[in-house]
């Protein structure tokens, strides 16, 4: 099932025209409400979602979806209105088009980014939101905070025709996946790509590639995507992070992580060069 495969979102921070319909990205505690219509599911349309008897706690616009005003919302309550459920923000990963769900985890992000700057974390002063730019800011010490994104990246080793997979720990049995590991401070995108493969399996690198991104509101990650050339050094998991880590060929994958996230569309799409490239020798 998926909705409004067709939409153009506007980013956008104050509404013009308060009176009209809205959409509702409307969380609450990490699940969001979702409109059944038949067989199709949509987002809930209505002025003010007190209309459908929710206790709204807070509020934020984030611009137009095919021109329809659209906002997040935090709900004090778990009250299911008539015609709709609730659906965890993983789940939507699979529900919706991937648009969609990029807007999904934008409205989550900017919720949480909401709830925990109330106060200045310099002095102590409750924050005001700015009507020009999203951020809050200090109306004291004049400290601005913005919607914080923790960068993280993914790569997938190539050696010759395999490409290298790992397993956590936390993986179900047989799942294996790209290395990834957040981005730590003063690092390059490409510095923590080579330490995240040195720490986690132990080896070397080269050829660094930028592959894509992706939105990953668990709670505010951007997950950036990579493709390396293996360049040395013996595959040895640490244990700690990677329980396991082997070389595959891409037509002999294992159980591999869903369609839903960026780690598959990298799996598959240095999947299908390999194997082409073993076609085309
Ligand atoms: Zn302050």
């Amino acid at each position: 099932m998926s909705i409004e495969s067709n939409f153009a979102f506007v980013p956008g921070l104050t509404r013009n025209d308060e009176s009209a319909p809205a959409l509702w990205f409307a969380f609450h505690e990490g699940r969001m409400l979702v409109a059944v219509e038949g067989d199709a599911l949509g987002l809930p349309r209505c002025t003010h979602l007190s209309e459908l008897g929710l206790a709204v706690a807070r509020v934020q616009y984030l611009g137009t979806l095919n021109g329809e005003p659209a906002y997040s919302a935090e709900i004090a309550t778990p009250d299911t209105p008539a015609g709709m459920v609730w659906h965890g923000l993983r789940t939507l990963f699979g529900l919706f088009d991937e648009p969609l769900v990029a807007i999904a985890s934008r409205a989550s992000q900017v919720l949480e980014w909401d709830r925990t700057h109330q106060y200045c974390g310099r002095c102590g002063t409750p924050t005001l939101i700015r009507t020009d730019e999203r951020a809050r800011a200090c109306p004291s010490c004049r400290l601005t905070v913005y919607p914080r994104i923790n960068p993280a990246v993914m790569v997938l080793i190539t050696n010759g025709t395999e490409i290298l997979l790992a397993r956590k720990p936390a993986f179900p049995a047989n799942r294996f996946s790209a290395l990834a590991g957040f981005v730590e401070a003063g690092e390059s995108l490409e510095q923590t790509v080579a330490r995240e493969t040195l720490e986690e399996v132990g080896v070397q690198v080269k050829n660094i590639r930028y592959f894509g991104s992706q939105s990953w509101p668990f709670p505010n990650s951007l997950m950036i995507a990579f493709v390396a050339e293996y360049a040395g050094g013996e595959v040895r998991p640490d244990g700690v992070e990677i329980a396991e880590a082997r070389w595959f060929a891409p037509d002999a994958l294992p159980n591999v992580p869903d369609r839903i996230s960026i780690s598959r569309w990298l799996i598959d799409a240095v999947s299908a060069e390999l194997l082409s490239a073993r076609a085309s020798r």
